[in-house]
């Protein structure tokens, strides 16, 4: 019988017989079932045993590899600090205060005089003494409470220079241990010396070439205009024909000469900074459209058109540089009737957002291959040689161009293909004048240009034109020149119907108008002085300067005739005409 079973029939069965009845059977169950209890614990003690012995042996691998794994890391990463050409160090701080290296590593700790197993392991109080501890203590202060990131250090005696970053390692918020990490940058801050002297000798040596040509062209400048000016005076003697001939040519000779030297002067005036701008009151549909008229003649001789476009919402009068605007636009105007032997050339201005001028200057001549783009800006280049021979020109418009663009608040840009034209367009800052237009004051004209106003006249004037353009401009030209009482009309009929209606002292006319012509209204204006006694000093104007319209025109009663685009100093004259006929 089971030693488990026996055990509780004695406990719990001590007065009971068991050998009769059912019981031997039942107990024989009962002892097979408790047999077999104990086979299987048996056995699955004997599995759980091999299990677990093969569970030991893997964890005992699983530890094995992982072990050697480290090592290999450990011996890579040290091997790692160790070669390398800068320095890691880790520090912590004691508690008296002093700080003891953790790690040291690298070849930048040997060179600077600490091997690193001097470091490694030492208290800062044993490797350095005196002032130089002190002021490492208060170095590893800083980067131990944060306020130290990075140090550029190194040793004069040992020719050495480094850049160390701090990195303090932190648990719950505590500083534990600082990481600096340094690197070398000796070579980095040979170079950057090297260069920043190099920069410092090429700026000087520039700022020579610069003020040794402004000086030069101001000498030359200054003889040159006595030549241009006896030569000038030369051509008012008795001269003979072959003598007159070279009298001219020393003249255009000399002219082409002074431009060269002042754009000579003006490149070295900006690049030597001594470009000082005046900025005044400037009419910018009037400069631009005066520049037109100028190159008008030009393009008339070659055929080509010459169009002038204004943008809503450009200002009457804008604050900026009139003289160096002025230059700007008639080296592009010029350049691009110069490169243009068919087509048009055309002239937009447009006024943008942050007080933004910009004009460009579109044309259909041989345009720019991309590989001269490039060198465009740059002084004395030329897009060929074969051009410097075709055009002449001594590639310094687009240069000066740009560097006065810039420093007027601008700039300039280009886009062009060869053999279909070029577009250059410059932006300029030009704030709006808001107080009243300012006129112009005595003296701020050429004797010749000037036409202000006598000041006890003050004449009512109509501009009569159908192009918006002129109306603008020529309302400018008035209105700067002192004239407030100016009106407009598009037409002829317009015309007539205001002088009827109203006093008018001077009518500026266009000649060819739709609805009705210059010419028929001015013959209706001087009938009306039959019924009313308007007698308007009338005065023409027309593109078309032939003789036989001129004479048209006066015997339709007009008093004077000017030509289209119509220059400020005409106007002046004509109106003066007027008063002192
Ligand atoms: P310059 O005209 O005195 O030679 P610029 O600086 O004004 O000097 O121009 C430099 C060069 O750029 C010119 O020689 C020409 O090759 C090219 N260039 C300038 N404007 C134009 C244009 N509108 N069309 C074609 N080429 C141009």
């Amino acid at each position: 019988m089971h030693p488990l079973l026996k055990r509780q029939l004695k406990k719990t069965l001590k007065n009971v017989a068991v050998d009769d009845g059912p019981w031997p059977e039942f107990l024989a169950t009962v002892n097979a079932a408790y047999k077999q209890a104990d086979q299987e614990r048996e056995f699955v003690e004997r599995t759980l045993n091999v299990v677990s012995e093969e569970l030991t042996a893997a964890n005992d691998q699983i530890r094995r590899d992982a072990e050697n794994q480290l090592a290999r890391l450990t011996d890579y990463y040290s091997r790692t600090l160790d070669t390398q050409k800068g320095l890691v160090l880790c520090y912590r701080r004691l508690p008296d205060g002093d700080f003891e290296h953790t790690l040291c590593r690298g070849q930048l700790s040997q060179r600077m005089g600490y091997p690193p197993e001097r470091v490694e392991h030492h208290r800062l109080g044993k490797i350095l003494r005196g002032p130089l501890l002190r002021r490492m203590q208060r170095i590893y202060q800083a980067g131990w409470v944060g306020k130290l990131k990075t140090l550029e250090g190194g040793s004069k005696r040992r020719g050495i220079r480094f850049l160390a970053v701090f990195h303090p390692l932190k648990e719950n918020g505590v500083t534990t241990e600082v990481i600096v990490s340094a690197v070398e940058i000796t070579d980095l801050k040979d170079t950057e010396r090297a260069l920043r002297q190099a920069k410092a000798k090429a700026e000087a040596a520039d700022r020579a070439k610069s003020d040794f040509l402004a000086v030069m062209s101001h000498e030359i400048r200054t003889p040159m205009n006595s030549v241009i000016g006896f030569t000038s005076l030369l051509r008012t003697t008795e001269l003979t024909a072959e003598q007159e001939h070279f009298v001219k040519m020393i003249e255009s000779s000399g002219e082409g000469l002074l431009e060269i030297i002042n754009d000579v002067l003006d490149i070295s005036k900006i690049e030597a900074g001594r470009l000082e701008l005046s900025v005044e009151p400037v009419e910018p549909v009037v400069l631009a459209h005066e520049i037109v008229a100028m190159m008008q003649s030009r393009t008339d001789e070659k055929g080509i058109k010459l169009r002038f476009n204004v943008a809503p919402g450009v200002p009457d009068q804008v604050n900026t540089d009139r003289a160096r605007l002025r230059q700007i636009l008639i080296n592009l105007m010029g350049n691009a009737i110069k490169f243009t032997a068919e087509g048009s050339v055309s002239l937009d201005i447009e006024y943008g957002a942050a007080n933004m001028l910009s004009f460009k200057v579109t044309d259909t001549g041989i345009g720019i291959p991309p590989e001269g783009i490039e060198r465009l800006f740059k002084p004395f280049s030329q897009v060929d040689s074969s051009t410097t021979r075709n055009f002449g020109g001594t590639g310094l418009g687009l240069a000066i161009c740009k560097r006065l663009s810039e420093a007027m608040g601008g700039g300039i840009e280009v886009t062009s293909e060869a053999g279909q034209g070029s577009c250059f367009s410059f932006t300029v800052s030009a704030p709006e004048v808001t107080e009243a237009l300012a006129p112009l004051a005595e003296g701020d004209l050429p004797p010749d240009a000037q036409f202000l106003k006598d000041t006890d006249d003050n004449p009512s004037l109509l501009v009569v034109d159908d192009n918006p353009i002129n109306r603008k401009v020529l309302g400018m030209i008035l209105k700067v020149g002192g004239y407030g009482k100016v009106d407009f009309a598009e037409n002829g009929a317009q015309a007539v119907n205001h002088v009827r209606d109203h006093a008018t002292d001077i009518v500026f006319m266009d000649v060819e108008m739709p609805v009705m012509d210059g010419m028929t209204a001015s013959r209706e204006i001087r009938a009306l002085a039959r019924t009313t006694d308007q007698m308007p000093w009338i005065i023409g104007l027309s593109a078309n300067v032939w003789r036989d319209t001129v004479e048209r025109a006066l015997a339709s009663g007009m008093n004077d005739y000017l030509s289209k685009p119509v220059k400020r100093e005409d106007v002046g004259a004509s109106i003066r005409k007027r008063s002192r006929p």
